[in-house]
């Protein structure tokens, strides 16, 4: 049996409620509430693969300052929790630029950990 579910769109602060209707075999049939694409598009993602981004900071040996670090792209929502364990478990060495990769393919998300800052 179809569901409808409610999503509050967050690309702007007009936030529409927009609700999807969700057919037995996990697509999507109807879509309403919505002003604009932007919405739209938001809900396709978000009622079948809701993804974030994540920051977090890391230890660097030798440095007082936690390196501060984010996923290069948004994240499957249900490896949130994996992520952040790869992340902490990182041990990483200066120097260190902002924009470096610190870790390829996190938790197998096929998304990178970037730093977002520079340590020397
Ligand atoms: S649907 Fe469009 S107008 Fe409505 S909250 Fe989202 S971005 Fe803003």
């Amino acid at each position: 049996m179809a569901e409808t579910r409610s999503f509050t769109c967050v690309n702007c602060p007009l936030g529409c409620v927009i609700d999807v209707q969700l057919e037995d075999d996990g697509t999507i049939g109807s879509i309403t509430g919505h002003t604009c694409k932007l919405g739209e598009d938001y809900v396709r993602q978000e009622a079948v693969d809701p993804r974030r981004n994540v920051s977090s900071f890391v230890c660097v040996e030798g440095c007082l300052e936690p390196l501060s670090v984010k996923t290069a792209a948004p994240i499957p929502k249900a490896k949130i929790r994996e992520v952040m364990e790869v992340v902490r478990a990182l041990k990483l060495h200066p120097p260190i630029q902002a924009g470096d990769t610190v870790l390829e393919n996190a938790a197998g998300t096929g998304i990178a950990i970037v730093a977002t800052k520079s340590l020397d």
